[in-house]
């Protein structure tokens, strides 16, 4: 049986990126996907990224085929349309496929050895831990590696993690309430757009119940919008692809349209998972729920995972093997760059999807929160007191019952939960009475709000 120091199941961004990372340092690491090079990474997705992202990692900006337009802002809209605000910050409308192409042949030119077209398909372990897995493609069939860690970057369908047992605690199912599933469409629109540097987000409970739909022009393809519809899970809401046909596509600006390419897929929008590694496994990108859980985007937060694990793995390595307790870095690493904001988000989540469309309106309206709080909510996960404090004072005229007075509270538990992060455990053994006190805080939250 041949022996890597690494074996990772999936080569979306997450994938092909842990497998650069690790190359690059000198492991030897085996990375391999269901999918064809031709159709690498192409999940569908709105395809924007924060160019914050790549400055943090060091990573080339995208360019030539890899890039369909620029972004300058992001306009988000209240459920009336009546009022807007706009976030500045620059990004990119990314071509998902040659984006991710660009990391496997990153990885290659490494000595990382790629197969497309090959399944992981079953963990192999041995005393407790996870040791190899079985591989299968329809040329070859069936066949066994052995590993020093394996990687779960299967996204969504998480297919190593889910054979795991429950009790282990880097399985942590997802539950349906915390994803968000979506549609979108690429369409060509009979006349070019106005302002195509500029996203557009509406947030409707009426039209995308627990979620918003989005409008995203790629600005170097005259006309070319990826428009798309995402909806709270495990909620018995209608179908995306229903509510996008119904609710939007039939506006006047989508007349005689064409569809360039069409698909639907879920994202989890939670905090993050509650250890990356265990016991030979370990998980990156959406299998380790990395997605940002208020606007779901996750190819950059995927890559950061990727790159923590990549840490992790050489300071393992230099301290003589890769167990759970020298692996327990990428865990830190994760969460003071994005983890305990991202939990943070999770509460502003669970919040934002309770208001009523009339809630959403007002808030806006009497700017609430304002564009300037909204970015640093979205890049520290901090809802500053005096933001709260001016905000109940433009509530006082507001008689009726409305779930904004809860915003302090909301406020407060996005506060103590950044708190319970950064105290983290040490090491694995702390980690079950860590979880326990977090299921606490969630549950208090719940109880208050
Ligand atoms: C509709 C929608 C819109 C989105 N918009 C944005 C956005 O605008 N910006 C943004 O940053 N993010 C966005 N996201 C999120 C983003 O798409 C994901 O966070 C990102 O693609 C996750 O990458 P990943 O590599 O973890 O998972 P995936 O891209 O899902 O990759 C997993 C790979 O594993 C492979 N695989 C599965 N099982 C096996 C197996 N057993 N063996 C081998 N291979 C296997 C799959 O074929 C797949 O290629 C959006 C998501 C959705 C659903």
């Amino acid at each position: 049986m041949i022996k890597y120091d690494v074996v990772i199941a999936g080569s979306g961004i997450a994938g092909a990126s842990v497998a650069y990372f690790l190359s690059r340092k000198g492991f030897k690491v085996l990375f391999t996907d269901v999918k064809p090079f031709e159709r690498a990474g192409d999940k569908p997705c709105g395809d924007a990224m924060g160019k914050h992202h790549f400055d943090e990692l060091g990573i080339e900006y995208p360019k030539g085929e890899e890039l369909e337009g620029l972004v300058k802002a992001i306009d988000i809209y209240s459920p009336s349309e009546e009022i807007r605000y706009r976030v500045t910050g620059e990004g990119f409308e990314v071509n998902r496929v040659e984006f991710t192409k660009r990391f496997i042949r990153l990885a290659q030119n490494k000595g990382a050895e790629y197969l497309p077209e090959v399944q992981v398909r079953k963990l192999l372990f041995k005393n407790g831990r996870v040791i190899g897995a079985s591989l299968w493609s329809r040329s070859r069939g069936e066949w066994e590696v052995e590993a020093d860690l394996v990687i779960d970057a299967t996204g969504m369908s998480r297919a190593l993690l889910r054979q795991l047992p429950k009790d282990w605690p880097i399985r942590d199912d997802l539950r349906p309430q915390d994803m968000n599933i979506a549609y979108r469409e690429i369409r060509k629109l009979k006349e070019p757009v106005e302002e195509p540097e500029i996203l557009r987000i509406y947030v409707s409970q009426e039209k995308a119940p627990g979620g918003y739909w989005w409008f995203f022009p790629y600005s170097f393809k005259d006309g070319v919008v990826n428009v798309g519809l995402g909806v709270q899970g495990g909620m018995g809401h209608p179908f995306p692809k229903d509510l996008l046909y119904t609710k939007v596509l039939n506006s006047p600006i989508f007349e005689g349209s064409e569809i360039i390419e069409a698909g639907g897929a879920a994202v989890p929008t939670r905090r993050p998972i509650n250890t990356l590694v265990w016991e030979g496994i370990a998980a990156v990108g959406d299998a380790a729920y990395t997605v940002n859980p208020i606007h779901g985007g996750g190819k950059g937060s995927a890559m950061l995972s990727s790159w923590c694990m990549a840490e992790a793995v050489e300071e393992a390595a230099n301290s003589g093997g890769l167990t759970t307790e020298a692996l327990w870095g990428a865990n830190k690493c994760f969460i003071d760059r994005y983890g305990a904001k991202q939990a943070a988000l999770d509460i502003f989540r669970v919040f934002l999807q309770r208001l009523s469309d009339k809630d959403l309106d007002d808030g806006m309206r009497r700017k609430l929160i304002k564009e300037e709080d909204l970015n640093t909510v979205s890049l520290h996960g901090d809802l500053e007191l005096s933001t709260v404090e001016k905000a109940m004072r433009l509530l006082s005229g507001l008689r009726r019952p409305t779930l904004l007075f809860k915003l302090k509270t909301v406020a407060d538990y996005m506060g103590k939960i950044k708190e319970h992060y950064r105290k983290f455990p040490e090491d694995p053994s702390g980690l079950n009475s860590w979880l326990t006190d977090l299921q606490r805080i969630y549950d208090d939250f719940l109880k208050k709000l």
